[in-house]
């Protein structure tokens, strides 16, 4: 489903997701780079999900085996446990932050979440997070160009440790995929998770609220927009601010 010129939505499941595909995923973009594809986030590799989002990717004009790049926001299983299959299907680099590929590089389900959430019914009992080396970390401020298209990493720890959100830059548009660092109308998604930290993620809502000139919102759930993004970090900042955290999402 294309939402600009650039990105589209390829999954997005039952767990708040747009009903693109059947698992517990989050909302997944795909970024068509001037003949280069980019893969942000991969969904929770459950069940049909890999192969619906396949098909969401191949509907869009790209092929599974020809994506350029995968880029993870979190290390959390609904954005990353189908990053190895979407990996092994691509050959496709992957990035992330050093501690995201730390865990995922050894499938570790407690550091994750996925043991917490497989314990509350959001994932299934037989899920396995599936360990993926090899992925390249990122740091805070690190540009990656592929085609025509620049993929700026932002760190927005708080809703988990290692979280990052990307700025992608094309012809003049300047869009945020943000994870699960902030939504639409500036709402939150606190977990009772041992990693995720009110300060810090009030923190990271200040600091998106300062990027300059980003049109379009692309969260992890629910709703994005395609302009006017500011209102939305503008509305989290209030909040974060006033030392509280805005509604959940
Ligand atoms: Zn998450």
């Amino acid at each position: 489903m294309r939402l600009t010129e650039a990105i589209h939505l390829v999954g997005g499941g039952v767990w708040g997701g747009m009903g693109l595909s059947p698992g517990p995923d989050c909302n997944c973009y795909l970024v068509e780079c001037g003949g280069a594809w980019v893969l942000v986030d991969t969904g929770s590799g459950v069940g049909a999900s890999p192969a619906a989002i396949a098909a969401h990717i191949e509907a869009a004009g790209a092929r599974t085996d020809g994506l350029t790049a995968i880029l993870l926001t979190h290390m959390h299983g609904d954005h990353a446990g189908g990053a190895a299959h979407f990996a092994r299907a691509s050959g496709a680099a992957v990035y992330a932050s050093g501690l995201t590929a730390e865990v995922l590089s050894r499938g570790d389900e407690e550091a994750s979440a996925v043991a917490a959430a497989k314990n509350a019914g959001i994932y299934p009992a037989d899920f396995r997070l599936q360990p993926l080396s090899g992925i390249a970390p990122m740091d805070d401020g690190e540009v990656l160009r592929f085609g025509d298209t620049t993929f700026t990493a932002i760190a927005t720890p708080g809703h988990c440790n290692g979280h990052l959100s990307f700025v992608v830059s094309v012809a003049g548009r300047r869009d945020l995929i943000a994870g699960d660092a902030v939504f639409w109308r500036g709402r939150s998604l606190v977990q009772a998770t041992a990693d995720c930290d009110p300060a810090a993620m009030a923190a990271s809502m200040v600091k998106l609220a300062g990027l300059p000139d980003i049109d379009g919102l692309f969260p992890g759930h629910g709703a994005f927009t395609i302009s006017g993004a500011k209102r939305h970090f503008d509305e989290a900042a209030s909040h974060a601010r006033a030392l509280r955290l805005p509604p959940g999402v």
